[in-house]
């Protein structure tokens, strides 16, 4: 059962909310939910106290907790103890035993990194970039977020580890140089089962220095996603913005390969790069045949896919055959093909196979029209931001 099923949620789950943060303390807590208020001691300073509205603790209760999760709103209580003590909102309220969070007193804010039985954790490590992706769904930034990684280091450890998978994310991970392989070890200590996607553009990898200790890390489970968007170099580098940015990423593919790290291709598919589909996918099977998943993925309408809207948008039943080609292609060169994102009614039958219910649990929706439709159990369905625009020819299938 997921985490939606669990908490009786339907929709887009909120993955922090801005709510009234009280106590002494003035520095960012990163902490372990636990809902029990007789957690040993030396657990307490990393364990945040979840209490149900009607639920009444001393202070001497609660005071060696990191934090304190109240299920109301704040309604005139004092805040008792010496504990950090956050009033949780309705979106938050579904917050449970053994999810990580960060309360943070100086924004009155509480983001929520880690759910325990969601399939899709992943952590934001910098919203810095070299890259300016002309779809991308997360702008970079430009100011100083090197305090994330710090607090990155104290989330790892009180994640589960039987975590299946978890994700980094950006900005692109690789501009922390150390920062980076700092999280990879982290994981690899706390969470040695637990398969590590980081999704990079790869550039970084042309200095093989950084490829050797990325691998010097040792951690199995690490797989770099590394996205390719044309075999014209031209029209890869006008996607990201960056001159020379397919040589350096095409080198640094080499480069993560030829020291054993695991790969993943992942093509965004988009107005700007849906019709040398079938060429990309012919220079991928020639080029870089290490690659272990090869994802074909849909456009999240939000960032700069939205601002560039009408030079990046194309509704996908109009690329079905460059996709079915693409995808015959580098299926039987032999790789795994996964088609993300897309809507199981506007695929082509034979592609059904390759779709994968692949968008975040917490950013899912599904439109109106897919009420009565017999598959979408196992649809993709949209991105909550695809409300700006989809297809129109979303029709439900009847069994
Ligand atoms: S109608 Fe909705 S649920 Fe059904 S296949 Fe289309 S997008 Fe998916």
């Amino acid at each position: 059962m997921g985490v939606l099923e669990r908490v009786g949620l339907a929709g887009p789950v909120a993955l922090w909310a801005r709510t009234e943060v009280t106590g002494p303390v003035s520095r960012v807590v990163v902490a372990r939910v636990t809902r029990d208020a007789h957690t040993h001691s030396h657990l307490r300073p990393t364990s945040a106290l979840l209490l149900e509205a009607e639920d009444r603790a001393t202070a001497s209760e609660t005071d060696s907790f990191a934090a304190v999760l109240v299920k109301a709103d704040r309604h005139g209580e004092t805040t008792v103890g010496e504990s950090l003590r956050a009033y949780l909102p309705n979106e938050l309220r579904y917050l449970e035993e053994d999810d990580v969070v960060r309360v943070d007193p100086l924004r009155n804010r509480v983001d929520v990194l880690y759910r325990r039985w969601s399939e899709h954790n992943s952590l934001l490590v910098t919203e810095r970039c070299n890259s300016r992706c002309v779809m991308c769904s997360q702008p970079p930034v430009l100011r100083d977020d090197g305090y994330l990684v710090p607090e990155l280091l104290q989330a790892i450890p009180l994640m589960s580890p039987e975590t299946r998978e978890l994700g980094f994310t950006g900005g692109e991970p690789t501009l922390l140089f150390d920062g980076l392989l700092q999280l990879i070890r982290a994981a690899r200590d706390a969470l040695p089962d637990t398969q590590l996607h980081i999704l990079s553009n790869g550039r970084l990898f042309v200095y093989q220095k950084y490829a050797n200790r990325i691998a010097a890390a040792r951690h199995p489970g690490v797989v770099f996603g590394i996205p390719i968007y044309s075999d014209i170099p031209r029209q890869h580098d006008f996607v990201v913005q960056a001159k020379g940015a397919f040589d350096q990423t095409i080198r640094g593919l080499l480069n993560l390969a030829r020291y054993g790290i695991r790969v993943e291709i992942r093509v965004v598919v988009h107005d700007q790069t849906y019709q040398r589909l079938p060429e990309l996918a012919s220079f991928i099977a020639r080029h870089l045949g290490f690659a272990e998943h090869i994802a074909l993925m849909g456009l999240e309408t939000v960032g700069y896919a939205k601002t560039n809207l009408d030079a990046v948008w194309i509704d996908p039943a109009d690329y079905q055959q460059e996709l079915l080609m693409a995808t015959r292609c580098l299926d039987r060169a032999g790789f795994r093909v996964s088609i993300y994102n897309h809507q199981l009614c506007l695929l082509d039958r034979e592609l059904w196979k390759f779709a994968v219910q692949s968008i975040s649990d917490w950013k899912n929706i599904y439109m109106p029209e897919c009420a009565p439709c017999a598959v979408r159990s196992a649809c993709a369905g949209f991105f909550a931001a695809g409300r700006l625009r989809y297809s129109n020819r979303i029709r439900p299938i009847i069994a």
